[in-house]
């Protein structure tokens, strides 16, 4: 859409600031001020937002995690009569451990134009400052609370060779940071990112023992996002000693041998082989050599 061109009628993911209102972009205020609809997660929160920006929809429509599948019809008929109708999120970009995924797909299979307008998102930004690899990277959004479901995301955490995203809640983080350094070991390096574009953001970098101990000398307040780095940049001394107890590890955790030859190979770092050549020669006398090597 260019600057003179009208909003097309149809639903409209609408970027908006996940703190400094300065990130707020034109487009995204054109197209909130065409809207006829808007659909937000909390009224309130989002009238004060549109009213900042003089935008005056006829109609909000609560759209949340628990009301995004019963909004479907009513928003696929507005959009069908040629609507504008802008979906935004309590802050940040829609859809994005947001409202907007289920309407997006329903919007598609009814053939139903579906249009963006880009901006904010503290996924992108914490990223971007982390200083790890940033071409390819995964998005675990928020782990699964608890149970069977937190444990093989956590591991599957540990497994992933690319530089790794998490979204966290103040009152979680201290937890899901000795879970991680658990499954990944202390010495995989973390950037915390708090408050992003707000007065009192913070960046901390250091390795996820370090983390967990300064979030434990600090009050944790405000939001938060994980940037694991890769694997691959550790450079880690690992003894055999090491590799033996994390494949005990995991065998306690009922793990076949396969399985915890992959997984201890990828989070110590260390070849398949060297792992695999302990794992199946542990009952022979002085197999478990404590010298230190990196490979
Ligand atoms: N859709 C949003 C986005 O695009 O970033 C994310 C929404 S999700 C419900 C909220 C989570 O995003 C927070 O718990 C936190 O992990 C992260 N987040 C949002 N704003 C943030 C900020 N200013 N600084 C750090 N993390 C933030």
């Amino acid at each position: 859409m260019a600057e003179t061109e009208v909003v097309s009628p149809g639903l409209w993911l609408v970027a908006t600031p996940i703190g400094n209102m300065g990130d707020m972009t034109s487009r995204a205020q054109e197209v909130l001020q065409a809207a006829n609809v808007v659909c937000c997660e909390d009224t309130r929160r989002s009238g004060r937002l549109l009213a900042a920006i003089s935008a005056t929809p006829e109609r909000l429509i609560v759209v949340n995690e628990h009301t995004e599948h019963d909004a479907i019809d009513t928003v696929a008929d507005l959009v069908t009569s040629g609507n504008v109708v802008a979906l935004i999120s309590d802050a940040g970009t829609p859809a994005i451990s947001d409202p907007g995924e289920r309407l997006v797909r329903a919007m598609i299979e009814r053939s139903l134009p579906v249009w963006s307008a880009p901006g904010p998102s503290a996924l992108i930004a914490a990223v971007i400052v982390s200083g790890f690899p940033t071409d390819r990277f995964v998005f675990e959004g928020f782990l699964p609370r608890m149970g069977a479901e937190r444990r093989e995301r956590l591991a599957e955490v540990a497994r992933e060779r690319r530089t790794c995203v998490l979204y966290e809640a103040p009152h979680r983080i201290e937890r899901t940071l000795l879970e991680l350094a658990g499954a990944c070991g202390d010495e995989r390096r973390v950037c915390l990112t708090r408050e992003l574009t707000k007065m009192h953001e913070e960046l901390w970098r250091g390795t996820l023992a370090e983390a967990v101990a300064h979030v434990q000398s600090t009050e944790p307040r405000g939001e938060y996002v994980l940037v694991l780095d890769t694997v691959a940049s550790m450079t880690l001394d690992v003894s055999d000693d090491d590799i033996v107890r994390a494949l005990s590890d995991r065998r306690d955790l009922g793990l076949s041998t396969r399985d915890s030859v992959d997984e201890v190979a990828t989070v110590l770092n260390v070849s398949r082989k060297r792992v695999y050549d302990l794992a199946t020669s542990t009952d022979k006398p002085g197999a478990n050599s404590t010298k230190k090597r990196k490979t």
